[in-house]
């Protein structure tokens, strides 16, 4: 959305706009003022908006990874830019740059389309290329921060545009140096990936390899990993265009092997993965779903009878809503299990 200022597009800042169809969860809550963005300038109109009103700003992407817990009183920037450049490469690797409102999952079809591989284990998540590195995206045994060689961002104070490389973005397990020490600092505007001529395909993740029984490795294409990877992901997961959710409402905890230990001793069953060294990942679904959550209902909100690590908001109410049913549940766990769970979406305003 933009107007015409003298020859010059500008971008249109919306008044009380409704976000209820810019967030997965499909909460009804009015942004005080809302703008779509196409490029830098645009942007760096935006961020001289704010300022200027004294706004707080809420970078939207997809929304696939918040929860508006009541109206967003500030500026909602919602970033479209849209492009992809080869900008490097040799026998093995493409450098692939790409805008930061690129949609996520029509990246990885693209480069699929384009015999470009390492992102098939990451397809149908929702969301927007620059949104994937705040959190270090990861599924079926790959992570974003396996792929991404740098990306550009622009600082919100001073609009100054800056390259952060892999190492400096600091990513973890569903964490980035962009949800620490640099929160709220910047915005991401472009993430350039390194992707491979040839396909090493990564089947390490046990329902993916079970996709797969009785094939040789070398028969096996990167186009049907990534077809099996959606169709596991459509077994599980809701769809958030007809059931309204976030995907995973938890991180998986980490903890150490002693506590694990202890644990197992008393819940033989517990479901878990390996992590860093001397530590273990356990979860969070089998807790909740041990603790009685499975497919309950409180207030509206619901827990998936699939997942129970996904809640869903089927009547598109108030996100206040969503927020109780997490509380109680992450009560639950510690209770019966003493351990903390984490929301990984985060909370507006
Ligand atoms: C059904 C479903 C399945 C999912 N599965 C997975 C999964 O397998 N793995 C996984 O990791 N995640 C998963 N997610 C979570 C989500 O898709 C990802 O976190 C995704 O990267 C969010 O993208 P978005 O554009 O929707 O972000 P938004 O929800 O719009 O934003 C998320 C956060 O990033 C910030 N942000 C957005 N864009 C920018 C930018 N350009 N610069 C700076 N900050 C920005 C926002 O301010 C906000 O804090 C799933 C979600 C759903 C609904």
């Amino acid at each position: 959305m933009s107007a015409l200022k003298g020859n010059q597009a500008v971008p249109l800042f919306l008044p009380h706009f409704n976000l209820q169809k810019y967030n997965t969860l499909a909460v009804p809550a009015l942004a005080r003022h809302f703008v779509s963005v196409k490029n830098d300038n645009e942007l760096r109109e935006a961020l001289v908006f704010a300022r200027a009103e004294n706004l707080s700003l809420l970078l939207l992407g997809g929304g696939s990874n918040i929860v508006l817990r009541d109206d967003f009183p500030g500026l909602v920037i919602h970033i479209k830019s849209h492009g992809r450049e080869v900008v490097a490469e040799n026998d093995e690797f493409v450098w692939l740059k790409v805008a930061a409102g690129e949609n996520w999952h029509q990246l990885v079809e693209y480069s699929l389309d384009n015999a470009l591989y390492g992102l098939e284990n990451l397809s149908l998540i929702p969301g927007s290329v620059g949104a994937a590195p705040i959190q270090n995206i990861g599924a079926y045994g790959v992570e974003l921060k396996d792929l991404i060689e740098e990306l550009s961002a622009l600082n919100i104070r001073s609009g100054l545009s800056v390259t952060f490389t892999n190492e400096s973005c600091q990513f973890g397990y569903r964490d980035s140096i962009f949800k620490q020490a640099l929160k709220d600092q910047y915005v991401i505007t472009s993430v350039t990936l390194r992707l491979r001529k040839h396909p090493q395909l990564n089947l390490v993740y046990p329902a993916l390899r079970a996709a797969f029984t009785d094939v040789p490795d070398t028969d096996i294409t990167p186009q049907q990993v990534s077809a099996a990877v959606i169709g596991i992901r459509r077994a599980k997961l809701p769809d958030p265009a007809i059931i309204p959710n976030v995907g995973s409402f938890f991180k998986n905890p980490v903890i150490d092997q002693a506590r694990f230990e202890a644990l197992k001793a008393l819940n033989p069953a517990i479901v878990s993965y390996p992590a860093a060294a001397n530590q273990v990942k356990l979860a969070a679904g089998w807790l909740i779903d041990q603790a009685g959550w499975r497919g309950k209902e409180v207030g509206g909100a619901a827990v998936h009878s699939q997942q129970a690590l996904v809640l869903t908001n089927p009547f598109k109410l108030p996100g206040l809503v969503v927020l109780e049913l997490a509380a109680s549940i992450k009560q639950s766990v510690y209770e019966q299990f003493g351990i903390t769970l984490e929301m990984e979406p985060r909370i507006y305003p």
